[in-house]
């Protein structure tokens, strides 16, 4: 289904949107130079970790080719997907993000969810989250909620110690936290480390930052140099999840190395994904020719 003029005029709405509406919303932190190697930039307003100069890490990454997006999409010509040689299925059609491939969807800098897309499944994780992370930012769909909770058992197990920063975040959360960073920063600088609302991947329940004690709970690329970080990059995909933007494939996926976000797709999935050391853009791509 194609409906180029309608997707035109909510995306232009929608930029507008985001590049103008700071009422109400939360500062973020100051930034600062505490440390050297890491490049966090904080990506909740309201959390402790600070966003540091030069910073070349972001959790939600630029996008200067913003798509129109924003639409519901409808999928009449989608299809079920069951086996790695089986029919093709869309990844996105228009720019949009294929609802129907639940937790394979895609999203990227020009691939976007619909702005009134909300997972009906969405539950609190029941695990330990920084204090920050209250409300919504708790929340995961199920199926990720209790994988987890399985990986936050296993790494306790294994004496790591680790905590969730910030899992699910609506479009409308989205549109304050970038426009907090336009309003501290400027919009030129603010896309350099935040996601135009649509384009997060946290808004399909299915991602959250995790961090450690180690790192000041920060979300910093430091953290995959720690214990927590390695046990992370070396378990995380036994649960289901994968490091969704490594550094090797920073190029391919159009974002920073991101130690700390975690995708869910499913154990099967996670472990191809995983054993083929390869980006999920890729691997998407490949399963759904
Ligand atoms: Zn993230």
């Amino acid at each position: 289904m194609r409906y180029p003029s309608v997707l035109m005029v909510c995306g232009a709405l929608t930029f507008m949107l985001a590049g103008c509406n700071t009422d109400g919303q939360a500062e973020p932190k100051e930034p600062t130079t505490q440390s050297s190697t890491v490049n966090q930039p904080q990506t909740e307003p309201n959390e402790s970790e600070s966003l540091q100069e030069n910073s070349s890490t972001v959790d939600e990454g630029i996008d200067e080719d913003m798509p129109p997006v924003h639409q519901r999409p409808q999928f009449a010509e989608s299809r079920n997907h069951t086996s790695t040689s089986g029919s093709a299925v869309d990844i996105e059609i228009d720019g949009m993000a294929n609802l129907e491939l639940d937790t394979l969807i895609f999203v990227n800098k020009e691939i976007a969810l619909p702005i009134d897309y909300e997972p009906s499944d969405l539950v609190r994780a029941n695990i330990d989250f920084v204090d920050s992370a209250t409300g919504e930012r708790q929340l995961l769909r199920g199926e990720a909620a209790r994988a987890i909770e399985g990986l936050m058992l296993g790494a306790k197990v294994d004496g790591i110690d680790l905590k969730g920063t910030s899992a699910y975040r609506s479009y409308a959360y989205q549109v304050n936290l970038f426009n907090a960073y336009v309003e501290r920063d400027g919009k030129e600088k603010a896309m350099k480390y935040s996601a135009p609302p649509g384009h997060s991947e946290h808004q399909t329940g299915l991602a959250i930052d995790v961090s450690s004690a180690s790192v000041n709970y920060q979300l910093t690329q430091s953290l995959g140099e720690t214990v927590e970080g390695k046990w992370l990059a070396e378990h995380a995909h036994e649960y289901g999840f994968i490091i969704r933007y490594q550094k090797a494939f920073e190029d391919e996926t159009g974002y920073m190395y991101e130690p700390w976000h975690l995708r869910y797709i499913g154990v099967q999935h996670a472990k191809r994904v995983f054993e083929s050391n390869q980006p999920f853009d890729r691997y998407i791509k490949e399963y759904m020719k």
